[in-house]
């Protein structure tokens, strides 16, 4: 039987980065996953590290929006009929966290963590030698009419307050940027301090690179034979049992199937997304994201081509992909950029882990001693991946943490 500090559920970016975390500290530290580091929803993603978010996704208020929804033609949400009666309950508590003074304490709850989101990824990426991953020319949020562009007035406001860079270009100046852009926008927002990762994969690999060079063991194993053994918790792996006296529950949209056996229940929902790689036409480029805010899609460079990534899903995480929000936004999208033919024959789908509240839950598991969790991120993971492995690594070790760390504690959902 191995014996280690530290057991890490989950090598995605999340857990990569505690494990990480933990390593540079001292601990010795078995991080564990069903297969290689950052294959899960830490694949797909699209690798915006976007420290300048403000506001988390709402609840749609407007009517016209709920309607187009629900007559499937929106391109920027999709849902299976039948998971409605499942998810209606967190749906309800969703819309309770999307009024106007909730969406601000979220806000202001969510901050240090964004704040410390860039940097944290630079500390890694220093040494972890992946610079090469890292484009520093913010990202673009498009808007293709007055309204659209209006509506973000509060945020534009709150930026300034906070002293979040943001450049807001006409469209004259927004293609003097991306001049592969056609002219269907009106209104342009460069988001100026926001950092970019070419492979999102090739970074989480990095990191767990890093974390093996400190003396950190990566094991393949199946996190949901966690189990006490007096007083420690053990895991089975395909090198045999391993023992810890603390445990990480770093799985994302997995982390129920390890922690409601235990008696951990917290409301977790999944918005499922999806990606697909275009080659670009002719000498179409693009320097960074661009998000086409009312058609609810992302274009970003990736290493494998221009990836096209779509808005939430509310389905079964584990039911049968269904991409048609392709189809509804694909026609914007050509019209957007020259996308060429994809470079895959299907989308890649993953299921962003969400909380109701639009908070992680970071730090000690109810009733659970020595269970310690870190999932949820929303649509976040990314960007907060090491920001989350810092302040966890510091709760664990008794060091004073760089944020207070009560807004994520899982006490919110049970006390
Ligand atoms: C389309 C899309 C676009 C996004 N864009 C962005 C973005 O631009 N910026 C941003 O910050 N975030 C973005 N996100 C969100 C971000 O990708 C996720 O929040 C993040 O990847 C979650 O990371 P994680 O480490 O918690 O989970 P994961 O990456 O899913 O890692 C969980 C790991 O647990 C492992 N696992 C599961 N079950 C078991 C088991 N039984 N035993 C062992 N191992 C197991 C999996 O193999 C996996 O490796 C996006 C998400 C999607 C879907």
């Amino acid at each position: 039987m191995a014996r280690a500090d530290v057991i890490v559920l989950g090598a995605g970016i999340v857990g990569t980065s505690i494990a990480l975390h933990l390593a540079k500290r001292g601990l010795s530290v078995v991080l564990i996953d069903r297969g290689p580091a950052g294959e899960g929803t830490s694949y797909g993603n699209t690798g915006i590290i976007e420290g300048n978010t403000i506001f988390p996704q709402v609840f749609p208020s407007d009517w016209k929006a709920l309607i187009r929804i629900a007559l499937k033609r929106a391109p920027e949400a999709n849902y299976h009929l039948s998971f409605l009666p499942r998810v209606a309950p967190w749906l309800a508590a969703f819309r309770a966290a999307s009024r106007p003074e909730r969406v601000m304490e979220t806000a202001e709850f969510m901050r240090p963590l964004f704040t410390r989101a860039v940097a944290e990824h630079e500390a890694l990426v220093a040494e972890s030698g992946a610079a090469r991953y890292l484009v520093r020319h913010g990202w673009l949020k498009l808007y293709r009419s007055d309204a659209a562009f209006a509506a973000q007035a509060r945020e534009l406001d709150v930026a300034a307050k906070l002293g979040i860079a943001n450049v807001p270009l006409d469209r004259d100046a927004a293609l003097a940027l991306e001049p592969s852009l056609a002219p269907v926008f009106r209104h342009a927002v460069h988001w100026t301090g926001a950092v970019s990762v070419t492979n999102p994969l090739a970074l989480t690999r990095a990191y767990a690179a890093r974390f093996a060079a400190l003396g950190g063991i990566k094991l393949t194993g199946d996190a949901r034979t966690l189990h006490r053994v007096d007083p420690s918790w053990s895991v089975d792996t395909t090198a045999g049992p391993v023992d810890a006296s603390d445990v990480v529950v770093a799985l994302g949209p997995w982390a129920p199937d390890v922690l409601e056996p235990l008696g951990v229940k917290l409301p977790l929902a999944v918005k499922r997304g999806y990606h697909r790689h275009f080659r670009a036409q002719g000498n179409a480029a693009l320097s960074r994201p661009v998000l086409d805010a009312e058609k609810g899609y992302c274009l970003a460079p990736m290493e494998q081509g221009i990836r096209l990534t779509t808005g939430a899903e509310f389905a079964a995480r584990d039911a049968a992909p269904t991409p048609v929000q392709f189809d509804r936004l694909l026609p914007s999208a050509r019209e957007l950029f020259a996308l060429g033919d994809p470079v895959e024959p299907q989308p890649w789908m993953g299921s962003r882990p969400c909380f109701a509240d639009s908070r992680p839950v970071i730090g000690r598991a109810p009733g659970q001693r020595g269970v310690w969790l870190a999932y949820g991120h929303g649509h976040w993971g990314l960007t907060l991946g090491p920001a989350t492995g810092r302040l966890i690594a510091e709760m664990m070790t008794g060091a004073t943490p760089f944020c207070d760390p009560k807004p994520y504690g899982a006490e919110r959902y049970t006390q």
